[in-house]
């Protein structure tokens, strides 16, 4: 998992809103990152939808980590995906690429 999390701050922490540039989170200590949170699970269900559509990618994704996250409301919404400040969501087809790299051992330190 460690390879997985420093590929993330590589490629998206890098370029994330909330990051300093450096591949460091900014994010106050009273809010936390889905991302960093629910690694393992995000992992899982990227390699559990690998090959299929990046729909059924996302579909899993509001399953099984949306659904159980505080933020997501009874009837599916969620205040932070609608106003573009959950970098899960955000950074969601980012994120689906780095798992793949580290999967298939691809990945390079290209900025
Ligand atoms: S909010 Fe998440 S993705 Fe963005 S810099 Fe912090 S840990 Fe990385
Ligand atoms: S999109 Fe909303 S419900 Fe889903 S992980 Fe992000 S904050 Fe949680």
């Amino acid at each position: 998992m460690e390879q997985y999390w420093s590929l993330i701050q590589e490629k998206v922490c890098r370029k994330c809103i909330d990051g300093d540039g450096r591949g460091n989170c900014r994010l106050p200590s009273t809010l936390t990152c889905a991302l960093k949170e629910s690694l393992p699970e995000i992992v899982r269900i990227a390699r559990e939808t690998q090959g299929g559509s990046y729909e059924d990618s996302v579909n899993a994704l509001r399953a099984g980590i949306c659904s159980r996250c505080v933020h997501q409301l009874d009837d599916g919404s969620c205040i932070l995906r609608s106003t573009l400040e959950c970098a899960l969501d955000r950074y969601y087809p980012l994120v689906l690429d780095v798992i793949d790299e580290v999967h298939l051992g691809t990945f390079t330190n290209a900025q």
